[in-house]
């Protein structure tokens, strides 16, 4: 199911970091957000229209001050769109349901998959098991 709402209802509802870096593709400083060294079991939700996206089993330390994640959750609740911004290629991530901005994807993660997801917290709503 697909999400969407006016600008000024999103802005309403959430923070004004939270609003930054989901609908105005920001990025929060490192080390500063909630999840980076968060370490209890559960998952991580959309904090705009709380989709499950990330689950603590997949969380590694990656020492960017970044959220990381080796996989997605559920796979079909995270999309990808090229980024040319910044003048460099990335690999943009987002809620596949309401298409809050959550951060980049690399190939430089560990073990099983390679990947790296590297998130903003501000994008994230812990819910612990
Ligand atoms: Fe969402």
């Amino acid at each position: 199911m697909k999400i969407t709402k006016p600008d000024s209802e999103w802005r309403a509802q959430l923070s004004p970091r939270q609003y930054e870096v989901t609908r105005r593709q920001g990025t929060e400083p490192a080390f500063s957000g909630a999840y980076w060294d968060h370490h209890e079991p559960g998952v991580y939700r959309c904090v705009c229209c709380g989709a499950e996206l990330f689950s603590s089993q997949h969380k590694f330390d990656s020492g960017t001050g970044w959220p990381s994640y080796f996989q997605p959750l559920r796979p079909e609740n995270v999309a990808t769109r090229d980024d040319y911004g910044h003048s460099m290629h990335r690999t943009e991530v987002h809620c596949a349901q309401c298409g809050a901005h959550l951060g980049h994807v690399f190939d430089d993660g560990p073990p099983p998959t390679g990947a790296r997801y590297c998130i903003n917290s501000a994008s994230l709503k812990f819910e612990s098991e």
